[in-house]
C-alpha cells in the first residue's frame, strides 16, 4: 500500500476548467465531461481505482467535499504545488483521515 500522509478535493463550484492541476499531477486530477476537474485514486497507487467525478457504479466516487482522495507521499509536492498554481483556488488540502477511509469501507 502506498503511503498517504494527505488527502484532496476539488471545490467545483469554483473551477474554472483549465486544467493546470492535471498538468502537474496527472496521477491525482483528471478533466469530466462537463469541463471542470476531479480528483482521483489511481490503481497503480492503491491497489483498486477510484474516480471522484459523481458518476454511478463501481470506481466512481461523490465530487467535492464528499469526495476526497488519498494522495501518495511521492506526489505531496506536486499536488501543493497545483494547489499553489490553481487559479480557482478550489484544490482542498488536508491531513490523512482515518474516518473519511472508514466510511469509504477501505
Ligand atoms: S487547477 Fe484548479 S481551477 Fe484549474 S482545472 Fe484544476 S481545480 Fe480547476
Amino acid at each position: 500500500m502506498t503511503a498517504t500522509r494527505l488527502m484532496v478535493w476539488i471545490d467545483q463550484d469554483l473551477c474554472t476548467g483549465d486544467g493546470i492541476c492535471e498538468e502537474i499531477a496527472p496521477d491525482v486530477f483528471v478533466g469530466r465531461d462537463d469541463g471542470l476537474w476531479v480528483v482521483k485514486e489511481e490503481a497503480k497507487h492503491f491497489g483498486t481505482g477510484i474516480v471522484f467525478d459523481d458518476g454511478k457504479g463501481d470506481g466512481h466516487g461523490p465530487e467535492g467535499s464528499r469526495g476526497v482522495a488519498r494522495v501518495p507521499d511521492a506526489l505531496i509536492e506536486d499536488v501543493i504545488e497545483s494547489a499553489e498554481e490553481c487559479p480557482g483556488e478550489c484544490i482542498m488540502i488536508e491531513p490523512y483521515n482515518e474516518q473519511i477511509m472508514s466510511d469509504r469501507g477501505v
